[in-house]
């Protein structure tokens, strides 16, 4: 059966459902959000497979249909759509575009706001409006001039007496729409979905008495004969129809660089709520237009501007699928596996479900619908399930009582459950897989696929049986993707590891309750694996950040024989059981013992950055308070930004960091 052949199928029934329901009933059926990626699910698919792409595919379509009852308006120029981005790193791939088509080094873009109403096309002859139309499916439009004139910010004479033809959007202001909708509720009729939805209801109307009662306004952003008009640049031609009475939006801003374009995107990110109208996004624009030809067009948009859409805070999509894992530690962790979707920027197809509790709480059933909202910087996590769209079929999700890879039973610890068989072959993979992560060993080479692989050999069974494989040359050169080159690259890296610092090794060991910033702390206080081990139970649940339970969780580790066999099977292998830098041996730094954040995303992972600070004698956290020293904040900043402002805590962002840094490891490398 092939598959995509049939998604294909039904991306296409969605999608013209949905344009049918958005553009001819004005009345939609999915979030925009929703339409988006479907969208673009179907266009990567054609573009896969091409053989499965039609002609009369959504993907070549711009906008809706005409409906019956208005006259048809034959556009002289396209009414184009325009591409989405929906993220900074394809608007700097649009520069990149647009500066290699155009053989130039510096562009300048004219940004605008992205109004959420419909678009409209005015027509001025002999000083005179002489026709107003939709955008209808960008060829054939619909004709409202009589609509259009009910809406009195709109000139039906100007001082320009060629013929002229103004684009822009129709849109009704946010006060306009709440009251609308007010007044529908009184009366019991249905109200609309958003402000779009109620302009373009508002101005297809067959009667016009009905469009002059609803408020509606515009702005003017686009003349296409502007550069056979004189004009050279978009920003002179919205100017000019500025002088002749449009309105055109105060907020656009001319800019001289793709880093002014971000600056724009960012402080729009927060601005937008405060407008008295819905935007949907940002247009960026090629400024000066005689460069539009040599960029030039798909057969759906110019190529000379882009629509960067706002990521939703909240989205939804579909449970596939609720798969249980069971971690290095045996605790049980439930996984929604779901219709990928974008959330604030990345593409999710999984979250976490925390545990039974949640999952019944919400009442997640496979199947269902979900709203997803990224929690804390990373993680997304499913916020509520969408009952309307829940089929009537849909059973409530029972957590198994058994572990589905060893079958032993489960235990309840409070709200967690764990397989405690520590035979269990899922514990005991992602054990291996934990030991040799960026997290513990940072082995590299040792992915996920090839330890479960080098596991269900045999050759791999414990984490120290890793410091072995290369008394198994031979069985691992049978392996699937194993040459010479890989074999000693793998190799390498192992003994490598060997010479880590004792606390990576020390969250290696997979001490239930004890990540990689515990085992800072031990190894910070401890200095050596064999003093750890000895450790008394009142000492190590004073350490700070340590606690009771975490302590408990260390002296039960250290008095298992199977654990013991383990430190002593690596002692005989040569891995270092000693700190190997201590902050005081680090020369004087500004970072020396300052105590830091991050917050949001930066150039490098976290890790590295951390990893960074630390060897400059930095001390990470996780949380600000007032002995935070500094937060490094990077793009798309949590809570944490809010709260360092609060304590007026130094706030670096990575360009005023990275100076900084790199004098000080001038210093310590002195
Ligand atoms: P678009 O609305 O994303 O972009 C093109 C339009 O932007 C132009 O035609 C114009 O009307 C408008 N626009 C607003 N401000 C502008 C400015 N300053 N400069 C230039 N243009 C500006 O593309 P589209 O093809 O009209 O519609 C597709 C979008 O409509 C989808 O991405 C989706 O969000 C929405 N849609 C939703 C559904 C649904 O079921 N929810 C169905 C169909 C379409």
């Amino acid at each position: 059966m092939d598959k995509e052949k049939e998604r294909v199928e039904e991306l296409t029934k969605i999608l013209n459902q949905a344009n049918k329901d958005y553009y001819v009933l004005d009345n939609p059926t999915l979030s925009d959000f929703e339409y988006d990626q479907l969208m673009e699910e179907l266009q990567l698919l054609e573009h896969k497979r091409p053989d499965l792409k039609d002609r009369l595919s959504p993907t070549n379509r711009v906008g809706g249909f005409v409906a019956t009852g208005f006259k048809e308006i034959h556009h002289k120029k396209y009414m184009l759509s325009i591409s989405d981005v929906f993220n900074e790193d394809e608007i700097y791939n649009f520069d990149s575009t647009i500066k290699k088509l155009t053989g130039l080094k510096q562009i300048d873009y004219m940004c605008e706001l992205k109004i959420d109403g419909l678009a409209c096309s005015l027509l001025y002859k002999d000083g005179k409006l002489d026709i107003a139309s939709t955008r209808g499916d960008g060829s054939i439009g619909e004709d409202v001039t009589n609509n259009v004139m009910t809406i009195k910010s709109i000139p039906y004479q100007i001082d320009d007496k060629r013929e002229l033809e103004i684009r822009g959007e129709v849109y009704m202001p946010l006060k306009s729409f709440n009251l609308l909708n007010d007044e529908k509720r009184k009366n019991g009729e249905q109200t609309f979905a958003n402000a779009r939805n109620a302009a373009a209801g508002s101005l297809r109307q067959l009667d016009s008495k009905v469009t002059a009662k609803r408020k509606l306004s515009a702005f003017w952003y686009y003349v296409p004969e502007a550069l056979n008009l004189g004009f050279r640049y978009h920003s002179e031609a919205l100017d000019y129809i500025s002088s002749l009475g449009f309105i055109t939006n105060p907020e656009r801003r001319l800019v001289h660089s793709i880093d002014e374009v971000i600056s724009y995107v960012h402080e729009y990110h927060d601005k937008r709520k405060s407008l008295a109208y819905d935007i949907d996004g940002l247009v960026i624009k090629v400024n000066d237009m005689t460069l539009y030809d040599k960029i030039g067009y798909t057969m759906k948009t110019p190529k000379w501007e882009i629509a960067y859409k706002f990521p939703p805070e909240e989205c939804i999509t579909k449970v596939e699928d609720i798969l249980i894992t069971v971690g290095r530690t045996g605790r049980v962790a439930p996984t929604a596996k779901l219709q990928p979707v974008r959330v604030a920027g990345s593409l999710i197809s999984r979250a976490t479900l925390n545990n039974e509790d949640y999952i019944k709480e919400k009442d997640i059933r496979i199947g269902d619908y979900v709203y997803l909202h990224k929690a804390g910087d990373v993680i997304p996590e499913v916020s509520r399930v969408e009952l309307k769209r829940r089929s009537e079929d849909l059973k409530p999700y029972i957590f198994p009582d058994t572990c589905p890879y060893c079958h032993q039973k489960l235990e309840k610890i409070q709200n967690q459950t764990f397989c405690t068989n520590s035979s269990c072959p899922s514990r005991k993979i992602n054990k291996l897989i934990f030991f040799a992560s960026k997290n513990a060993m940072d082995i590299g080479g040792l992915g996920d696929k090839l330890i479960e692989n080098f596991f269900n050999q045999g050759l791999v069974t414990k984490t120290p049986d890793f410091y072995t494989l290369k008394e198994h040359k031979e069985d691992l050169m049978m392996m699937d993707g194993i040459k010479e080159k890989t074999y000693n690259a793998l190799i390498d890296a192992i003994e490598n590891s060997k010479h880590n610092d004792l606390y990576m090794l020390i969250c290696g060991l997979a001490i239930p309750l004890v990540g990689k910033k515990t085992a800072i702390i031990l190894a910070d206080h401890y200095h050596s694996l064999l003093a750890l081990k000895e450790a008394k139970f009142e000492e190590l649940a004073q350490l700070k950040d340590v606690g009771e339970i975490t302590a408990e969780k260390i002296i039960n580790y250290f008095k298992d024989e199977d654990n013991l066999e383990d430190i002593a099977r690596f002692n005989e292998y040569g891995l270092n059981f000693y700190t190997l830098k201590k902050v005081e041996h680090i020369a004087d730094n500004y970072f020396k013992n300052k105590k830091f954040v991050l917050t949001g995303s930066l150039s490098v992972t976290r890790d590295e950055m951390t990893e960074r600070l630390e060897n400059l004698g930095a001390i990470s956290s996780s949380s600000v308070t007032r002995k935070t020293d500094f937060v490094l904040v990077g793009e798309e900043p949590g809570s944490k930004l809010k709260k360092a402002e609060e304590l007026n805590i130094k706030i670096f962002t990575e360009e005023e960091i990275l100076p900084l840094i790199l004098d000080a490891e001038k210093l310590s490398n002195n």
